[in-house]
């Protein structure tokens, strides 16, 4: 990015600078809590210039904006990530890792100035794979009866707006009604990484996917 920058976008820049410097597992908890708490403050501040980012209908400005909470928000979910991991917390690690893919993902879709996070989102990647071990998901199949569009509340399809694409700071997405589950079966790869399989029953218990530990089993 260059000098004629926004203010606001120059402050989020030394945000995110800031906190890159703690996505490790070494650093130290307590900084990494700090940091996390700075974000979420800076969240905020996102939200308000967004209002008005709106109000002057600048929707470059806007979606750029969008961008910037995806990206504290899958800073956020990283530095939680590697705090669960060291308090012995691998599962809530895990659906810390796929926010933070999907938040860093979603701020590439938000606006074309953020397309460098590519190489983050490969780095998110490896970490999945090294980090934690192979995971079995899950993926349900749905027969949905209507399609709406969460942008203009029409029919999906007959309006003009994109699942996935950016307006005026906002995505489009499908909300689903009258739906009901078709199947459920075992995938490579799920829409959603947080739908795995966390247990399977062993002699004595149930073993956890995860920590490999044989626990109790939860009467229903
Ligand atoms: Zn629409």
């Amino acid at each position: 990015m260059n000098n004629n920058l926004p203010p606001f976008v120059s402050a989020f820049n030394a945000k995110v600078k800031e906190a890159e410097v703690f996505l490790s597992i070494a650093r130290d908890s307590v900084l990494q809590q700090e940091v996390i708490n700075n974000l979420l403050a800076f969240r905020e501040s996102i939200a308000l210039e967004m209002a008005t980012a709106i109000e002057n209908g600048n929707e470059d400005y806007a979606n750029l904006l969008l961008g910037c909470g995806c990206v504290t928000s899958a800073l956020v979910a990283e530095l939680k990530m590697w705090l669960l991991l060291k308090e012995d917390k691998p599962d809530a690690a895990w659906d810390e890792l796929i926010t933070a893919q999907m938040a860093s993902i979603d701020a590439v879709r938000a606006h074309p100035g953020f397309a460098h996070l590519a190489k983050h989102n490969r780095k998110l990647e490896a970490i999945e794979n090294l980090v934690f071990p192979p995971q079995v998901f899950v993926s349900s199949g749905m027969i949905v009866g209507k399609q709406e569009c969460s942008i203009c509340g029409t029919e999906y399809g007959d309006c003009d707006h994109l699942v996935g694409r950016p307006y005026m700071g906002q995505f489009c997405y499908i909300i689903a009604k009258d739906f009901s589950l078709d199947h459920v079966a075992i995938v490579k790869h799920p829409a959603d990484k947080r739908c795995r399989v966390q247990h399977f029953d062993v002699e004595g218990g149930t073993r956890n996917r995860m920590t490999w530990k044989i626990e109790p089993k939860k009467d229903a």
